[in-house]
């Protein structure tokens, strides 16, 4: 979708609803996003809730232009892989973006840097937008790595499918300190990382929306989002409260 104004790259702000929610609660949340959303339509937005709850939002928001996606997929076209899904899987459910690499997964699936580009590639392949998320831990932080941290993952996926498919796609700046913990980084501390995120693609670099994720609130999006190289963000725990939910997507619209 082209952005809707003069600047570069349109805002888009993704909930992550991770392993949240149930069939009336998801309700509630959609129906607020559904009503809110045809009133402006210069940010985009997406929905990535478990895969269970797929159909749900699929059926919910389909006539609205707010989209959805996977939390993860599996890179294998199909087989025998008990409890997994494939890239085709989710685009038959009419999902346009689906996580790669978040590091929740990273940590507690033991997902490798390797596996993520393995995912990148088959959902791209099959058409979604992934969102490659990166980002270092305290201690990389503390040992001054966080660049490198972020080298070596954008790498191993560019690796694999060429800088021109990664700057297609959507990255998620993620501080593993700053994800689910309240504690931000600072709007000037993310820029940075953005800023270096976007140069290691040189003019391809332009056109690749770089969100931010961690702690975003209603009441600091506004100064994230002042920022030039933040182009929205990847929201946990404000994506489960439907005012946290649409304050962040308003404020989305007003910085573009
Ligand atoms: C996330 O899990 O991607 C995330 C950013 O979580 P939170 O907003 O809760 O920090």
């Amino acid at each position: 979708m082209e952005p809707q104004t003069g600047h570069t790259r349109a805002m888009l702000v993704v909930g992550n609803w991770k392993m949240n929610g149930d069939q009336a609660s998801n309700d509630e949340l959609l129906q607020a996003i559904k009503q809110y959303w045809p009133h402006d339509n210069r940010a985009q937005a997406a929905i990535c809730p478990a895969f269970v709850h797929l159909e749900q939002v699929a059926r919910t928001l389909k006539d609205t232009p707010v989209g959805w996606g996977a939390q993860t997929l599996n890179p294998n076209d199909n087989g025998a892989y008990t409890g997994e899904v494939s890239a085709a899987m989710l685009t038959d459910m009419g999902c346009r973006y689906v996580i790669v690499g978040h590091n929740e997964r990273r940590r507690l699936q033991n997902e490798s840097d390797a596996q993520v580009a393995q995912q990148f590639a088959a959902a791209q392949q099959a058409g979604l937008i992934p969102i490659l998320c990166v980002g270092e831990s305290t201690a990389e932080r503390e040992a001054d790595q966080t660049l490198m941290v972020i080298r070596r993952q954008l790498t191993a996926v560019t690796a694999v499918v060429g800088s021109e498919a990664v700057a297609s796609a959507v990255v998620a700046y993620e501080p593993i300190w700053a994800v689910g913990t309240g504690k931000t980084a600072t709007p000037e501390e993310v820029e940075v990382v953005h800023k270096y995120i976007r140069q290691e693609f040189g003019a391809l670099g332009n056109r690749l929306p770089i969100l931010y994720g961690g702690s975003v609130k209603p009441d600091n999006a506004a100064n994230l989002f002042a920022k030039a190289d933040i182009d929205g963000a990847l929201l946990g725990g404000a994506s489960l409260k439907a005012n946290d939910f649409l304050a962040i997507c308003r404020r989305a619209h007003e910085a573009r």
